[in-house]
């Protein structure tokens, strides 16, 4: 989060970044950690990180039929402020962040057809002043396990319009969030 931080420009050198981002591609990272909790607080009882599974699901709950995967929003390139194409490198980026989302795809239609249930924590909605509360994030996952739905997707707050009440105005340099 401290080199993901929205507003911040990438000052970062590309040793550093890379330094950073093998830092945050760690299999248990925190918000993973939030959630694996939360639902054993709670009574839910998983299998992590299931090898025989399509795209190795961070959470399986095999009673529900459910899987539950914690996406980096850098990785899989989300369509929100955590998400900033980096400036160096940037085909290289762009090929590597797209070959993940296609892959993001096959899985969940093999996980699909294989009878699971799939759902999509993203990183903004666990970190970040683009965070929800933990105790709502738990309650959309635990009745969506609990309910018959297919999918279901959590993500942050929208951040721009959270700077838009805020009493300072935007940066004049913030730079266009889609990334490109
Ligand atoms: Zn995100």
């Amino acid at each position: 989060m401290r080199w993901l931080s929205g507003s911040m420009p990438d000052v970062h050198d590309p040793a550093t970044r890379s330094r950073n981002m093998a830092a945050i591609r760690g299999r248990d990272t925190k918000p993973e950690l939030l959630i694996r909790s939360g639902l054993h607080r709670q009574g839910f009882r998983f299998r992590v990180n299931r090898k025989e599974l399509p795209g190795k699901p961070d959470i399986v709950l095999s009673r529900f039929h459910a899987v539950i995967f914690v996406h980096g929003c850098f990785w899989h390139g989300h369509d929100c402020h955590l998400f900033r194409l980096p400036g160096t490198r940037t085909e290289f980026w762009t090929a590597k962040i797209g070959a993940n989302q296609e892959r993001d795809k096959v899985v969940g239609s093999a996980l699909l057809s294989e009878g699971w249930r799939i759902a999509t924590v993203w990183e903004c909605a666990l970190k970040g002043k683009s965070r929800i509360e933990l105790q709502e994030l738990l309650t959309r996952l635990t009745s969506w396990l609990r309910g018959d739905e297919l999918l279901l997707e959590i993500r942050g707050q929208d951040v721009k319009s959270m700077r838009a009440s805020s009493m300072h105005p935007p940066e004049a340099t913030e730079p266009d969030p889609s990334g490109r």
